[in-house]
């Protein structure tokens, strides 16, 4: 039998509970991150990204139900294996001048698989003609690339400074 045709909205779907799976995860992972920071300037960029991460979740909801569908994950091996060097990170940098840049890495490498997968998500979302969730990802997108920037700022003004 042949394989059943699968179109731009069923991958948009899966795509779209890859990303739910991400960001719940995110939630899960983002206050460990934030208590083994040792600047307080990290330690605050994770407490406040943490809340808007708690605001893409939601506005994630709102991309399901645009399309009809209940919120749903799907297990998404690539963030379990960014977020498993982190905590691989936490553990074998523990008490060390370079934790904080090692925790930056971690959370940028996260930043940027969502960007990619945002970014995704509002280009098919415009070409499947649902313009309001192309608005919603959007919005995160931006928040995503924000977060990004701050995080390098941080990193070139203090963390890297005291890692050497
Ligand atoms: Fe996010
Ligand atoms: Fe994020």
């Amino acid at each position: 039998m042949a394989k059943e045709i699968k179109k731009l909205n069923e991958l948009f779907h899966d795509t779209l509970m890859d990303v739910y799976f991400a960001e719940n995860k995110i939630v899960e992972v983002l206050p460990k991150m934030q208590e083994a920071a040792k600047s307080s300037q990290l330690k605050g960029a994770f407490e406040k990204h943490l809340a808007e991460t708690k605001v893409h979740v939601t506005r994630l909801e709102e991309v399901f139900a645009i399309i009809g569908k209940e919120p749903a994950k799907k297990t998404c091996p690539a963030i379990l294996g960014i977020t498993d060097e982190g905590a691989e990170i936490m553990e074998e940098y523990e008490g060390s001048p370079a934790l904080d840049a090692g925790l930056l890495s971690a959370a940028q490498a996260v930043e940027h698989y969502e960007m990619s997968r945002y970014g995704t998500l509002r280009t098919w979302a415009l070409e499947l003609g649902l313009t309001d969730a192309a608005g919603l990802l959007q919005t995160t997108l931006d928040e995503e690339q924000a977060t990004d920037l701050a995080l390098t700022s941080i990193a070139t003004s203090v963390v890297n400074q005291n890692a050497e």
